[in-house]
């Protein structure tokens, strides 16, 4: 008998050991503290190894956003359990979303809201996930992974093979709606589709501001999803400091060449407080860019009716990198000779971005 209980002992000491080490290797990065900050937050209790395993994995790898995982958690049976009150719930929200606690008017317009009916507690998580603050919140968290630099860069590869469909307001609030996406032009010579394209280039440009030291995340990881420009931009603003978004341009008049980089004007009326940093990104690309390629330099344009733009709470440029219906344009970006030049010009562009 008193064998069979030593065995046992040596057996449990046997699975602890096996099972410490697994648990000290437990990464701890940026993902992995905001999956474990939302233990604390929402469940109100320390991560089980498995369940941050899960979480922190599914961020680092890109499967979901930081606001996405928010949701997980505050719509996990175990949370819904407890049967919180509104106050409870928006409490939760400001501490989840905006790191603090809420202030007392704050608190009161949303339980009144949600009381009247006006807004469900899935909505009114939309308008917390979409604040400046979580967009801060997030990328603390999402800087603080291994290699990076301290930056992480939103590359959006513009258009997708399965057009999202609707409309989405011009701007956050707008009642002017624009399509939610469209599906972009195709190289008159080379015969490629834009969406192809920009997600080759996209792919490219991960690789090389990974070597950089960059974190990249990206809006679309393939051509099968449709994507709207709302969904876009907000995937940057949760997470990211800058949003680089590619595409090209196309036109009937087939002579007509070269790049530009579209940015807010001053006056744009949903995130003005993001023009500088936009037309310098804008610029410092664009200039980068061109001198790599050769492309014609058509410089930077100011205007308030592009919707990703418009929503983008973080500076962001829309870089056309030139027309796929000009023969000497779509012919160069398409050879995959050119396309380490164009990414060279990009990313140098970003580089001297950070570096004035
Ligand atoms: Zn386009």
């Amino acid at each position: 008998m008193r064998k069979k209980i030593l065995s046992l002992i040596t057996a449990i000491v046997m699975i602890a050991l096996i099972v410490v080490p697994v648990n000290a290797s437990i990464i701890d990065d940026g993902y992995n503290g905001f999956a474990t900050r939302l233990y604390t937050v929402v469940l109100g209790r320390t991560p089980d190894p498995v369940g941050l395993e899960y979480w922190g994995g599914r961020l680092r790898n890109r499967q979901i956003s930081f606001a996405d995982c928010a949701r997980g958690f505050l719509f996990s049976q175990e949370y819904l359990s407890r049967n919180v009150s509104d106050a409870e719930y928006v409490t939760t929200l400001y501490r989840t979303f905006l790191d603090r606690e809420p202030e007392s008017t704050g608190l009161s317009y949303w339980t009144g809201r949600l009381a009247s009916g006006s807004v469900n507690r899935n909505t009114v998580i939309e308008g917390f996930s979409n604040s400046v603050e979580f967009g801060e919140l997030c990328r603390r968290y999402s800087n603080n992974s291994s290699g990076s630099n301290g930056i992480t860069v939103c590359i959006d590869p513009g258009h997708s093979g399965v057009v999202a469909p609707g409309y989405v307001p011009l701007g956050p609030g707008s009642s002017d709606m624009k399509l939610a996406d469209t599906s972009g032009t195709r190289g008159r010579y080379s015969g490629v589709s834009e969406y192809v394209l920009t997600m080759q280039i996209a792919n490219l440009l991960r690789t090389e501001l990974e070597a950089r030291g960059y974190n990249v995340i990206m809006t679309r990881y393939d051509n099968n999803t449709p994507v709207d420009c709302v969904t876009r931009a907000q995937t940057g603003n949760n997470g990211a400091d800058i949003m680089v978004r590619l595409h090209f341009d196309g036109l009937d008049n087939a002579s007509v060449s070269g790049a530009h980089s579209i940015v807010i004007a001053p006056n744009n009326p949903w995130n003005p407080q993001t023009y500088a940093g936009s037309a310098r990104l804008g610029r410092c690309i664009i200039d980068s860019y061109c001198s790599a390629t050769g492309i014609r330099n058509r410089g930077v344009s100011e205007q308030n009716n592009m919707t990703g733009n418009n929503w983008s709470t973080i500076p962001c440029v829309l870089l056309e990198m030139g027309f796929m219906t000009n023969e000497h344009d779509d012919l160069y970006m398409t050879n995959p000779a050119n396309q380490p030049s164009m990414v060279n010009g990009i990313a140098n562009g970003i580089d001297a971005y950070f570096a004035s």
